[in-house]
């Protein structure tokens, strides 16, 4: 018997495909936009540059100045940029952190937004903007966040490195997981997740052994929208609120420190969590999805301890205390203890532990 639930759908017109950034100028013209302001990090300017040369008049400017965790004085410059151009409307072409700039930006000046996500992170499908100050990353959910428009071209995918692709697919694989014993979850977020889960555990491998294996970048765009979707339609648990705590406080890279959790979340959960984990497994072929996890994190070349990204030991007492002052609901209950020791297990590198 299926149980009642409630299935928010995300309101957004996806065009997804090979050679789709061709079709940008014309989902530009859909919205009525004549200025739009395009938006991303330093590190791939030149591509927005190009994309705001194929918008030709259509485009006021472009903004390389997105980084990651959205710090809100990046945001301040961003906005006044985007009004002392008399922008009508953004595009943000990478990842969470350019996508993140855009929601920070829609946040505060309601602009149309039209995302071109060229990593596996999700965010253009979701309705959550994640922002730090001071040093402390919060996150809200407002329907009015989620970019109307998100443009998925398997083609700007090529050239993320192996080492990103990786994590960033990880990063993709941690909302699902959440998205199945989530709270407010349902038959519906259930099957994207699995099916997004699928995809990926079949595309990264094939990615590590050929980047350029466009079938392989095609499934993993696929299933990186997939859990997107399950990340903007159901509520983060234990796994989000650590990496948000652990990315604010010590700056630690995104999909790096989502890879690193991941395995030692799914080990602490597996038990409140039994369903939902065992639906894991059965993807990757095991009933310890926790250690499946980890070892294919390894074998795929991805980093498995936090101490590897610069997180100081010191800081493990730090981001537990700071997880339980205000935890994001989870199957299981967190105190600090418990979490002081997952935490370590992370930072250490060390096998996840189902207790
Ligand atoms: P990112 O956007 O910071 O990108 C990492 C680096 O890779 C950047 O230098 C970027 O320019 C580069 N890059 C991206 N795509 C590339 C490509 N195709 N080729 C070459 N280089 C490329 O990393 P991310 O993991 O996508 O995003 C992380 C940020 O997004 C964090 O701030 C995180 O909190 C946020 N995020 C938010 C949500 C949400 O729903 N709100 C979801 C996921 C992530």
């Amino acid at each position: 018997m299926i149980p009642g639930f409630v299935y928010q759908g995300t309101p957004s017109r996806v065009v997804f495909g090979t050679g789709t950034l061709a079709r940008l100028p014309e989902e530009v013209d859909r919205l009525g936009l004549r200025r739009v302001l395009v938006l991303s990090t330093a590190q791939q300017e030149r591509e927005a540059r190009d994309l705001a040369a194929r918008l030709g008049n259509r485009a006021a400017g472009v903004c390389a100045g997105a980084v990651m965790h959205t710090p809100v004085e990046v945001t301040a410059r961003a906005v006044e940029h985007a009004t002392g151009l008399g922008a009508d409307g953004l595009v943000s072409l990478g990842g969470g952190s350019s996508i993140g700039l855009g929601k920070a930006i829609v946040l505060r000046t309601g602009l149309p937004h039209i995302a071109v996500p060229t990593t596996y992170a999700g965010s253009e499908m979701t309705p959550i903007l994640g922002q730090t100050r001071d040093g402390i990353k919060t996150t809200q959910r407002e329907p009015g966040l989620l970019p109307g428009t998100v443009l998925y071209d398997v083609d700007l995918t090529l050239s993320l490195p192996v080492p990103m692709s990786v994590t960033s697919g990880m990063n993709a694989i941690a909302h699902a997981v959440e998205a199945l014993y989530a709270r407010d979850g349902n038959p519906i977020v259930t099957m994207m997740a699995e099916e997004g889960i699928a995809a990926l555990l079949r595309a990264l491998p094939a990615i590590v052994g050929n980047p350029t294996d466009a079938a392989a970048r095609s499934d993993a765009l696929y299933g990186a929208w997939l859990c997107g979707i399950c990340l903007g339609s159901a509520g983060m648990a234990l796994h989000h609120k650590l990496c948000h705590v652990l990315g604010g406080t010590f700056d630690l890279p995104h999909a790096e420190t989502h890879t690193v959790v991941l395995p030692h979340v799914v080990a602490y959960n597996a038990r409140a969590a039994a369903s939902a984990i065992g639906r894991v497994g059965a993807l990757m072929g095991t009933a310890d999805a926790g250690t499946a996890m980890q070892a294919l994190a390894r074998r795929l070349g991805a980093p498995t301890a936090l101490r590897d990204l610069g997180m100081p030991e010191a800081g493990i007492e730090r981001a537990a205390e700071l997880a339980v002052r205000s935890p994001y609901w989870n199957p299981r209950a967190v105190d600090r203890d418990s979490l002081h020791a997952l935490l370590a297990r992370a930072w250490a590198g060390a096998p996840p532990m189902i207790d």
